[in-house]
């Protein structure tokens, strides 16, 4: 029989250094992690013998038993659970598995976790936290159902490497053996044991063994008290969503909460409630306060566990929940399913369907109230999770408008640092305006400054400012109580109904001009006209109704799509003095190279104002640098 050594990968390694070196302060958190994985064994056993006897190898008696040897100096935790194989070993505690390694790595070097290492519990590191009262941990296993095959022996000192070898395990499951260190033995007292096993674990719904010295009365002597052994339960094992609202307390929410997410910051919100009438089911469901770092990664497990009448049948029930509100984690028990029902089945089921439509309809509610009673809570989620809440939009068509209730925006009128609701801004709207105007931009301050705001600013129309790339996407198409919102980057923009006899004398005067204009710019733009939205600036690029938002373009190109290039309508602001003076030109010569350049020069200001580049930089820093010193020159003559 031979024993192999293996190396951990990087991020095992790194993770194993910072857990061991840190200045962890809850190091009695190890036993939460292994009794955690030790009931999530047990649950996926009884899960699978439902439908195959074998796995109980006439052991149905599920449990996990808590062992100290005082001599040997170790504490184990056992149970009679699922098991692993030692292929399945090597994977489970050789690597840590998730397609995030990248982000997981930098977090381990970041000085936040280093500071903070509970940070790093959002990774679901449970198993190796024994290390930080370990200093070598031993892992006995063998599958269940499986008596005629050889167990394996995990072993790792936490140095880097790890042996594995096969071996004879008589019972299925899992035994974990910890060597604790000098400072550590404290892990082998009673009432040190139990009070942790109370404070984190009393909510395990399988019972949490010890063996226990206890003194009774003699039965041989009368009067003579004598020392006996015994096995004591030391949970409630009391499923906390089937508990009244009234029995549970913060902290156990909280830890029940870490029990299931992994997070070990506590949630933002519980929600805890019974249903009855059409479907009958205890939901106990938590809003993070913390984005999980995958949330945007195909990785990351939607749903729910799921439980019917107390067996735990599924991890995460992605049914149960629609995407949009995936942040929300948390048990739902339900008294109508089968208790074998499958994935095929909860996919169709009325039952699965209308759990779900109660979830999200209370889930909503939640929000709302949040975002009514306890702002800045429901700010500091909203900063989280707003970009994931946001797609229900696009995706719930008939909740558009609950859901569009929850989302802020900066805006043209919002006070520094303040957000605006769509109701806001409905409220706001002038009497005879009809649409909802909105403006798009990476960053804030850019978007205030920009020319499109201009005629908005100036007739005082808010305008609310999208700074998420899939903004534009999101609410195409979108009706807020009948109002359409419509950027103010595309299309036509009039804010005056009915068109000024300024205008109309504006297009007479300079629509030769504009004429030659468009021509020279052929290449480049697919139309030229005079503006609405512009007041100050001279002129501005926009896109037609249709096209796509700038915004989106960049994230497209981003994500390596090809995005075809699409012309911009250059929009002149006749108000401006330029086009009076370019007109005087055009009037006493038509051919004037003057007009051909300063058109192009109109252009690049345009491009320069979306934030683009000049079509050709050098060109452009040539002609400003000729009509700086043009400029200076008839200064000088004048003095
Ligand atoms: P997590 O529990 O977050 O997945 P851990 O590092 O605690 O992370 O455990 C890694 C994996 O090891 C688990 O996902 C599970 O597959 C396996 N494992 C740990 N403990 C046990 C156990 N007692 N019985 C069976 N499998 C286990």
């Amino acid at each position: 029989m031979s024993v192999e050594k293996l190396k951990f990968k990087t991020e095992v390694k790194q993770l194993l250094d910072l857990m061991i070196h840190s200045l962890y302060s809850h190091k009695e958190v190890f036993l939460r992690e292994l009794i955690s994985n030790a009931s999530d064994a047990v649950d996926r056993a009884r899960y699978e013998s439902l439908t195959n006897s074998d796995i109980l190898e006439n052991d149905g008696n599920w449990k996990i038993t808590v062992s100290k040897d005082k001599n040997a100096g170790t504490l184990t935790i056992s149970d009679n659970g699922i098991g692993m194989t030692k292929d399945e070993i090597i994977k489970a505690l050789g690597t840590i598995a998730h397609s995030g390694t990248k982000e997981f790595l930098a977090a381990l070097q970041s000085k936040e976790v280093k500071d903070n290492p509970e940070l790093i519990g959002q990774f679901g590191v449970g198993f190796y936290s024994s290390f930080m009262v370990a200093d070598k941990i031993t892992v006995i296993s063998r599958p269940a159902g499986q008596k005629d095959k050889m167990g394996v022996k995990w072993e790792s000192t936490g140095d880097g490497t790890y042996t594995v070898e096969d071996i004879y395990k008589e019972t299925k499951g899992t035994d974990v053996i910890l060597h604790l260190m000098e400072g550590e033995k404290k892990y082998l007292d009673e009432w040190e044991i139990r009070s942790v096993v109370k404070k984190y674990s009393d909510f395990i719904e399988h019972p949490v063994v010890m063996e226990v010295e206890k003194e009774q009365e003699s039965t041989l002597k009368k009067g003579e008290k004598v020392k006996v052994k015994e096995e004591e339960t030391l949970n409630s094992m009391k499923a906390i969503w089937l508990k009244d609202k009234s029995e549970v307390t913060k902290e156990e929410y909280n830890e029940f909460y870490k029990h299931i997410s992994h997070d070990f910051t506590g949630p933002a919100k519980v929600i805890h409630y019974k249903a009855e009438g059409t479907s009958e089911f205890s939901a106990l469901l938590y809003i993070p306060s913390k984005a999980p770092f995958n949330i945007f990664y195909k990785d990351y497990e939607i749903g729910p566990v799921l439980y019917v009448k107390r067996v735990q049948i599924m991890d995460h029930c992605e049914d149960l929940i629609p995407p949009y509100l995936r942040f929300v984690r948390g048990v739902v028990d339900s008294s109508d399913l089968p208790l074998n029902v499958s994935r095929e089945i909860l996919q169709n089921n009325r039952q699965v369907e209308i759990i779900k439509t109660n979830i999200t309809k209370k889930v909503l509610e939640t929000l709302a109230d949040m975002n009514k009673d306890e702002y800045d809570g429901y700010l500091t989620f909203y900063k989280e999770f707003g970009r994931v809440l946001k797609e229900g939009i696009h995706f719930d068509f008939t909740r558009r408008e609950t859901i569009a209730d929850l989302l802020l925006f900066p805006s043209t009128k919002a006070e520094d640092g303040k957000f605006r609701t769509f109701q806001d801004y409905i409220e706001g709207m002038k009497e005879d305006q009809q649409e909802i105007y909105y403006a798009t931009g990476t960053a804030l301050d850019e978007v205030l400054k920009s020319p499109y705001l201009e005629a908005f600013r100036d007739k005082d129309i808010e305008v609310l400012i999208f700074l998420d790339e899939i903004d534009d996407f999101i609410f195409t198409g979108f009706e807020y109580k009948g109002k359409k919102l419509k950027s103010v980057s595309k299309g036509d923009i009039n804010l005056d109904k009915t068109e000024g006899d300024e205008k109309k004398n504006a297009r007479k005067k300079y629509g030769k001009l504009l004429d030659l204009v468009k021509d020279t710019l052929k290449d480049d733009v697919k139309d030229v006209r005079l503006s609405g939205r512009l007041t100050d600036s001279a002129c501005c690029l926009v896109a037609d109704e249709g096209d796509m938002d700038p915004q989106m373009e960049k994230l497209l190109k981003a994500m390596g799509q090809d995005v075809p290039q699409r012309k911009r309508i250059l929009e002149i602001n006749p108000a401006h003095p330029l086009f009076a003076a370019m007109n005087t030109i055009f009037e006493k010569d038509k051919r004037s190279p003057v007009l051909d350049e300063y058109t192009k020069l109109l252009y690049d200001q345009a491009l320069l104002l979306e934030g683009s580049k000049p079509k050709d930089p050098a060109a452009f820093a040539k002609a400003v640098a000729k009509l700086m010193v043009e400029n200076a020159e008839k200064s000088n003559a004048n003095v």
